[in-house]
């Protein structure tokens, strides 16, 4: 019985585009990751049109488009690959006898099998309510990024924070000289809109700028302790003591990201941690 359920589901179980991407189909995280999207897309119009648009200072106005451009493409990016990366989920009902033979357990060997989704559980996975699966190294779910955070798509969540954290720091740094430049100046001037109208807009964009700056630095800063200390934010949260053997802080950085290069800060980069070996076992 276990087996048809794992050989129907889990190849179409939070899969979209054909099977090809990973969607949780959450409500909850649908709602959340497109207010992401349409904070970036506010940001991007009262950056661009009160602000780098209408500046007298053409070098100022082209340097600070490209950056934040830049910065609002790979931030975007950093979320869609969060978002329909699988995190390392284990295959639903795998925990059949044929399975467990061809994994190498013997009669009587001790192994963890999940309650909710019937797979075999790998050290160090735990079970999303969210996602109704168990996910290797699970982190936490985000709904900001309809997701889990774990092994397979971390990187690209604290590529995620990274540029969400530089592109407020980036638009808290032009919308307070605007502010600056608009009261040392003249408001009628200073922007193509009423003042009343430009006041809200620069007001509402330092309060985003201001919130998503410090929610995503320490956000980033737990992630790389996590990182760091071979240690995920669930089992930081359980006090678990360690049963796996933990890996030094280098080796620890390049199980998530890979060997260092410049592709560590590509969103388009998938870094080549996972052996063939772990592919072969947790693959139905
Ligand atoms: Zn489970
Ligand atoms: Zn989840």
């Amino acid at each position: 019985m276990h087996y048809s359920y794992s050989a129907m589901n889990t190849h179409d179980h939070n899969r979209c585009c054909g099977g090809r991407a990973w969607c949780v189909k959450d409500i909850c995280g649908i709602v959340c990751a497109v207010l992401t999207w349409l904070l970036i897309l506010f940001a991007e119009f009262v950056v661009m049109r009160l602000i780098l648009m209408p500046s007298p200072h053409t070098v100022f106005s082209v340097i600070n488009t490209f950056i934040f451009q830049a910065l609002a493409f790979l931030a975007f990016a950093s979320h869609l690959r969060t978002m329909l990366s699988d995190p390392g989920a284990v295959p639903r009902g795998n925990a059949t006898k044929e399975m467990i033979e061809q994994m190498g357990y013997r009669d009587g060997e001790m192994f963890y099998k999940c309650p909710k989704c019937c797979s075999i559980k790998p050290d160090r996975a735990h079970h999303c309510s969210v996602c109704q699966r168990c996910i290797r190294k699970m982190d936490h779910h985000c709904p900001w990024v309809n997701n889990c955070v774990g092994e397979n798509n971390q990187k690209f969540f604290v590529l995620f924070t990274f540029y969400i954290a530089a592109i407020s720091l980036h638009a808290l740094f032009l919308v307070l000289k605007q502010f600056a430049e608009c009261v040392e100046n003249d408001w009628h001037t200073c922007s193509p809109y009423s003042p009343p109208a430009t006041i809200f807009l620069l007001l509402f964009l330092t309060f985003e700028a201001l919130m998503f700056a410090i929610f995503t630095i320490i956000m980033l800063a737990t992630q790389l302790t996590a990182i760091l200390n071979d240690q995920t934010g669930i089992e930081q949260l359980k006090k678990e003591e360690a049963r796996w053997a933990k890996k030094s802080r280098l080796k620890s950085i390049q199980s998530v990201f890979g060997r260092f290069s410049l592709a560590w800060f590509s969103p388009f980069t998938d870094p080549s941690y996972r052996t063939k070996f772990n592919s072969h076992f947790y693959s139905v």
